[in-house]
């Protein structure tokens, strides 16, 4: 990289590839794990390596685990389940405390203007979950128009298996992420979901 040696070069443009570090932001960050210690700088290090190599997704959820099934999916009442876009979506939710059922991570959305259709996403995987002890699907994707339609799409392959399907209510503002929702609203959002 121009005007770095070598290592430190190297090093900018790792941290450039995470998103939203730009150029001078991954600088910071590399002159920064200069200045650690060699204990800090290793504990870094393999943090790293210990996330990548630990880390897996639920083979039935699809969210982030440790071991083959999480412990959400483990614990919890499966007779309902929410669909959400991605793992951090969980992580919003779970922050409330309120909801006492298991997730279903599709990992993205149905896009079609950024080639991602229905099969692109975890659909089939959802509908392979389907049995008799469920009662209710909350799609939980965004309030944005990829959001819905594939909210939509969901409602129309689960309706004729004869489960309740139900949107998180608008309180969540049109546009906005999950992620994003203050607790209260996304509180709201989810007790005064609706059936679609
Ligand atoms: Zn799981």
């Amino acid at each position: 990289m121009d005007g770095f040696i070598d290592p430190i070069g190297r090093l900018i443009n790792e941290f450039s590839k995470l998103p939203g570090v730009g150029r001078k932001t991954a600088q910071r960050y590399a002159y920064r794990i200069i200045d650690m210690t060699d204990a800090e700088a290793a504990a870094f290090a393999s943090s790293v390596l210990d996330a990548k190599k630990k880390v897996k997704y639920c083979k039935i959820c699809g969210n982030f685990t440790e071991n083959e099934v999480c412990d959400i999916c483990l614990k919890r009442d499966r007779g309902t389940i929410c669909v959400v876009k991605e793992p951090k979506d969980v992580v919003a939710l779970e922050k409330l405390h309120e909801y006492k059922g298991v997730y279903h991570v599709l990992h993205g959305v149905i896009d079609p203007m950024n080639g991602v259709g229905p099969n692109d996403i975890r659909i089939k995987e959802l509908l392979a979950r389907m049995g008799e002890d469920t009662r209710e699907v909350i799609m939980a994707t965004d309030a944005n128009v990829e959001g819905d339609a594939t909210a939509m799409y969901i409602a129309k392959l689960l309706k004729p298996l004869g489960v309740r399907v139900t949107r998180i209510a608008r309180g969540v503002p049109i546009g906005a992420e999950i992620e994003y929702t203050d607790d209260v609203t996304l509180s709201r959002a989810l007790s005064e979901r609706k059936e679609i």
